[in-house]
């Protein structure tokens, strides 16, 4: 039923991690939470006196909707007695917290597809807010080397004619960077060259340690102060968090669209709140100095453990109340045979392990770190220390570890196997057993992965399978404890066995023997989550290549051989145009639409797609990738050996264009970032393609017909394509169960789907790439029927 930008919206990790802490501590598990996000003081008592005055005095209805004049003055009263900036009171607003008045003022900005420079590591909210505008995030990396401060350099590379705005966030949430004046001033020249705003996210000003002086980005000048809108509030600094009052202050112009958009959406911010921020600004200030004073105590105290772990290295932050440790170093270590893989693995870990709750860094963009927060007791962050570095003890070097990214595995069975899917209970008990026996204690990996809301657990004794599976599906982790709904067994080794796999639909268990390749494996999980969603959610695997152009949600369907990869390619040419899936799509209709979600981390590609795509040359050679060539003497390529032309002399770990049978892991968002790739769409075109060089370039088509075409998996005029097609119903080759009454379900929904979205049949053997777009764009050429 939702929009599909609410569709776009994850659930806050941070959230993620406090709801799985909170649920152990509801089961009595005496869990430390260090993933809070608020100070853990009361709110001062001349603060809470004022609030109670408030209602007293019946100071309850609506106020002005941009704040109350008192509290107004008093903001602009504290600027300058803070920073020396002089503000008027049509330049100040107040809003229901910090985030609301970020969010009015990205709303006030932006226009649809302008660029927000993001720094990362980001507090989580900014990439969200951004993209709610329709506008792109564009995120900039930040060096821990370099205090995780942005450089000049950095933030010069990022502007292009299309950036609107960069976000700054000082004192910085997660990492407690703090950035010194010359820092900001060098920042500043680059921005006073471009005509770009800063929002200036200052929520943590107070909160800085070790005699640090904070400077406001827009106290640097007059003319940088026109390009900023300051944005900060009582949460952090007064331990009001729950009070929701936050304010902005910047241009006339801009605050007064804020207060629009403002009055239209929350209205004024509570007013008893509003008095308690007056008292928290105007009043006596002691209790800050208080609570900075306890904050710096605790984080030396939480670096000083910190620093008893040789490998974790971690920046001392002059700010906020987090800090950012870099645990790489844990990553690739296992426990109980189980690796550590990211961040996310590790605060799982913790969790488990050490009862201590963490929030893995790769929320903030930063996949090293995990990000503790020291608002909490002493006595609590001494025992919490205490759990993580013994528990960080107890993880041993793994014995199969591969240090590096780059992991030219040459695998054994390079085609896929043969599945048999229709596995009786008996027969599927005596596999199970088999695999179970061959599966030995101490070579043993086994894995929760959720793949489109299903739980499916690998069990195996290869390493490189169960890479494959951590690095590809979104971890289950944090909900382990849950049963899984699948469960496959890939396992090598077993004597007397050829390479094959089973599954069995009842009990949802698939069994691969004797295989060490990515894809049958892939394959198997693949149909066995289709066959489960299916029934349980709803919603059905959709095979082909699919992305937005336009904006909107396209997919190409078809066999091999009908330059599938050649258009698509083609099309992610176009900067604004991005990727979704390059093999499958789990769809559902709500909300009158078909909503399409890509359910893999990484994509897995054929090496050769450098040929239509050659920026991904440099991706692959930084990838893990199967059966490639990486050696001069097992190349087969004459023309190459001909010319004496060969990457591998070039100093490439291996030759994409020899490596005919190789696949490769790439994460897409090592394509162009989040810019570049979505994982939803509603899918609004449905390009099914054939090749010949005779058939209309275009044809519009009826469902039925579409449907017929997919139905029969044979796409019309493939006789004269490149390689001749194995047909399989819908184009899907990991459809498992193929019984008449599940192709009836599957049938029921193309035909639901094609009533949801526009469908060509498209002949790539005539038409090109621009006539998609022209179709897409609703100006169809003149010779395009239907
Ligand atoms: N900016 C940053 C960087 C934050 O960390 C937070 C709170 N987590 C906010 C803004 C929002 O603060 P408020 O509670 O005032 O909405």
């Amino acid at each position: 039923m939702v929009s599909e930008k609410a569709n776009k919206i994850g659930e806050s990790p941070t959230l993620k991690v406090t709801a799985k802490a909170k649920a152990m501590k509801a089961e009595g598990i005496d869990i430390i939470d260090l993933s809070v996000g608020e100070p853990d003081f009361p709110s001062p008592d001349n603060v809470k006196e004022a609030g109670i005055r408030a209602i007293e005095e019946n100071f309850t209805k609506y106020t002005q909707n941009d704040g109350i004049p008192d509290l107004k003055q008093a903001i602009i009263a504290r600027l300058r007695e803070d920073q020396g900036l002089i503000y008027t009171k049509n330049e100040v607003m107040v809003s229901t917290g910090a985030k609301s008045s970020l969010y009015h003022l990205i709303q006030a900005l932006i226009n649809d597809g302008d660029e927000v420079i993001i720094p990362s590591p980001y507090w989580v909210t900014y990439p969200h807010a951004v993209s709610l505008a329709n506008g792109k995030g564009v995120i900039v990396s930040t060096k821990e080397e370099n205090g995780f401060l942005m450089t000049p350099d950095e933030l010069k590379s990022a502007i292009t004619p299309a950036t609107k705005a960069l976000i700054l966030n000082n004192p910085s949430n997660p990492t407690g960077a703090a950035y010194p004046r010359h820092s900001l001033e060098s920042l500043a020249d680059v921005v006073m060259e471009e005509d770009i705003f800063v929002i200036a996210d200052e929520v943590y000003e107070k909160l800085v340690y070790d005699d640090f002086r904070f400077y406001s980005f827009a106290s640097l000048g007059e003319e940088i102060k026109k390009k900023t809108i300051v944005i900060s509030g009582v949460s952090k600094s007064y331990s009001m968090t729950g009070w929701r009052i936050g304010y902005a202050a910047g241009p006339a112009d801009i605050i007064d669209s804020m207060a629009k958009i403002q009055s239209h959406s929350t209205s004024n911010p509570c007013s008893i709140s509003q008095k308690a921020s007056l008292e928290a600004l105007r009043g006596p200030q002691y209790d800050v100095s208080k609570m900075v004073s306890e904050f710096q105590r605790r984080r030396n105290y939480v670096l000083m453990r910190l620093q008893s772990l040789p490998e974790v290295s971690c920046l001392k932050p002059q700010g906020a109340f987090y800090l950012f440790p870099n645990f790489s170093s844990t990553y690739q270590k296992e426990f109980n045979s189980m690796p550590i893989r990211n961040s996310y693995g590790l605060a799982y870990y913790l969790l488990k392990e050490a009862r201590v709750a963490v929030v893995p860094g790769d929320a903030f963009g930063a996949d090293a770190c995990i990000r503790l927060s020291y608002a909490t007791s002493m006595e609590d962050l001494e025992k919490a220390l205490d759990r993580i570095i013994e528990a960080v003890s107890r993880l041993k070097t793994a014995k199969k570890v591969k240090y590096i990214a780059l992991n030219n595995t040459i695998t054994r069975v390079k085609k896929s196997v043969p599945v048999d899917s229709s596995v009786s209970l008996s027969m599927r008990d005596a596999l199970v057993a088999e695999m179970e026996d061959s599966l030995s204690y101490d070579n043993y990996f086994e894995w929760n992965a959720n793949i489109n809301g299903v739980i499916v657990q690998l069990r195996t004794n290869v390493s490189h399978l169960n890479d494959f599976w951590v690095e590809n599906w979104y971890p289950a982790q944090l909900e382990a404890d849950i049963e899984p709904h699948g469960i496959i067994y890939a396992v090598d080794g077993v004597p007397g066995r050829e390479s094959r796999g089973f599954y069995n639909s009842e009990t949802k268990t698939g069994v691969l023997v004797n295989t060490d390749n990515y894809s049958p494996l892939r394959s198997l999980a693949l149909g066995l989550v289709t066959d489960v969603s299916e029934r349980l959610f709803s919603t059905y695997a959709l095979r082909g290549m699919s992305g937005e152009v336009n904006g909107e949600g396209l997919v190409l369907m078809g066999p091999k051989g009908t330059k599938k990869s050649d258009i698509f390619y083609g099309l992610l040419q176009d900067s604004e145009n991005r990727l979704h899936s390059t093999d499958i799509l789990f769809v559902r209709f709500s909300g009158g639409r078909a909503l399409a979600d890509s359910v893999e981390r990484k994509l897995l590609i054929p090496t050769n797609t450098v040929q239509f795509y050659p920026e991904l040359a440099s991706l692959f050679d930084n990838s893990k990738c199967e059966n490639v060539i990486i050696r001069k003497e097992n190349c087969q390529d004459t023309e190459c050996l001909r010319t004496d032309d060969c990457r591998l002399d070039r100093g490439s770990p291996f030759c994409y264009k020899a490596s005919q049978n190789s696949v490769s892991l790439l994460d897409p968002y090592w394509i162009e970032g989040p810019a570049k790739h979505t994982k939803r769409i509603g899918i609004k075109w449905i390009f099914i393609l054939r090749y010949d060089t005779s058939s209309p370039p275009a044809v519009k088509m009826e469902d039925e017909d579409a449907l017929r075409i997919v139905e029969s998996g044979q796409s019309p005029g493939l006789k004269t394509a490149i390689s001749p097609p194995k047909s399989h119903p819908f184009f899907n080759p990991h459809l498992l169960v193929t019984t008449p009454e599940r192709l009836e379900y599957q049938k029921r929904f193309f035909r639901q789907l094609f009533q949801h979205a526009k469908c060509y049949l498209f002949n790539s053997g005539i038409a090109t790439i621009d006539d998609i777009k022209r179709i897409v764009k609703g100006e169809s050429p003149p010779e395009i029927k239907g």
